[in-house]
């Protein structure tokens, strides 16, 4: 069990509750950003995203930098990307609207291919937008945290190298980095990108990102300068790979304690093999899975296929809206996050089952939050 304080068990699609140790080790003394031992610790952090992202080429490229989530989009949009290029954006739900946005900021025109709610565009409808017009990047949320539905990467990307082979393959993997199965090189992917306080299991703080070789090819390709300075390669690619050949350089000031914090996750996760974690939060999601069908609740992803692994989104019965029922799954000691998509905000809650709530055997979480949930829904009359 956990040493922290009492709370109530955090399961949202992140944050999500943190391991002791995670925890412990952003209260390590201060260091200097560019002395040996912190120096050391960022470059073994960087060498343990290529295990986690299962990428042995040498060509691909990890970074880590302060910021959430969102900033790896600004790193896509600013780096792979210039003003008046052209992204095809395939819509799971909120975050293809907000990454669109983040392309249409820096002057890039995104176009986006929309499925129904639950659903995902299918991969005859992405080869017909494919063959209409040359896109330098399609872009995918491996994982739509506002409606729970996975999408496919392999066969995704395979259309993608044979219909258009110059178009980069980016993913939004914030909320399935460390908790769906993902191989960078076989699948042929460009970018993944993703955050700290998902899966991985760190605190919020830094964006984190696996490029390939053929897109740092295309980064130093550009006719025009990152249209972004913070975010900006040019920046950060000879820190990123000064700090894994264990040498000391400095552009913008990083969090020693987060690094810290991120390399205990990280050696945790790597000290089991992938496939034992990816099988566990496979196990826990049907088990949750089973039991909202049990409850006579359905999923915002009804197909099978399209269901995400780290988060399921249940619709709640008919005439119940969510700000009902929130507050009292928190006194049964569970916090679940609302909707996110716009057009059913209220109408359904998202649970959130990542990290040590499901691979630490000592946590009850997971059984807590299914308990508060029957009892949650019976308390306000609807027959379980
Ligand atoms: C959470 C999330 C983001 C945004 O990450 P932040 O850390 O909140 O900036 C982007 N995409 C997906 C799929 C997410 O789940």
């Amino acid at each position: 069990m956990s040493n922290q304080p009492p709370h109530p068990a955090l399961l949202i699609p992140g944050p999500i509750e943190f391991d002791d140790a995670v925890l412990q080790a952003m209260s390590h003394y201060s260091e200097s950003h560019v002395g040996a031992p912190f120096v050391n610790t960022f470059g073994e952090t960087l060498s343990m995203l290529r295990r986690l992202f299962q990428t042995t080429d040498p060509a691909s490229q990890p970074f880590v930098i302060s910021g959430s989530g969102t900033l790896g989009w600004d790193q896509v949009a600013a780096n792979l990307v210039e003003p008046g290029d052209e992204a095809l954006v395939l819509h799971t739900g909120y975050f293809a609207d907000s990454f669109a946005d983040c392309f249409e900021t820096y002057g890039v025109k995104a176009t986006q291919l929309k499925a129904p709610i639950g659903g995902r565009p299918q991969l005859d409808e992405v080869e017909t937008a494919l063959r209409e017009k040359q896109y330098q990047v399609l872009t995918v949320t491996h994982v739509d945290t506002s409606t729970g539905v996975l999408s496919e990467l392999k066969a995704l990307s395979e259309l993608v190298h044979r219909v258009s082979p110059d178009t980069l393959v980016v993913v939004d993997g914030v909320c399935s980095v460390g908790c769906e199965e993902i191989k960078f090189d076989d699948w042929g992917l460009d970018v993944v990108l993703t955050a700290s306080q998902k899966a991985i299991g760190c605190p919020a703080g830094l964006s984190i990102l696996m490029v390939s070789g053929r897109a740092i090819e295309r980064f130093k390709a550009r006719r025009t300068r990152p249209t972004s300075y913070f975010g900006s390669w040019k920046n950060w690619l000879p820190i990123m790979q000064n700090y894994e050949a264990k040498k000391a350089s400095y552009f913008a000031t990083p969090s020693p304690q987060l690094i810290h914090a991120l390399h205990t996750a990280l050696t945790q996760i790597l000290s089991r093999p992938l496939e034992q974690r990816f099988a566990d939060h496979r196990a826990a999601s049907q088990k949750i899975k089973k039991a909202v069908a049990e409850l006579g609740l359905k999923q915002l992803a009804a197909k099978p296929e399209n269901q995400a692994n780290g988060m399921t989104a249940v619709y709640l019965p008919e005439g119940v809206q969510a700000p009902q029922i929130l507050p009292s799954l928190i006194k049964k000691g569970v916090i679940f996050a609302g909707g996110l998509h716009k057009e059913i905000a209220t109408k359904y809650i998202r649970f959130g089952h990542m990290g040590v709530s499901v691979t630490d055997p000592n946590r009850e979480d997971i059984d807590r939050a299914l308990g508060a949930l029957r009892a949650g829904l019976s308390e306000i009359g609807y027959k379980v």
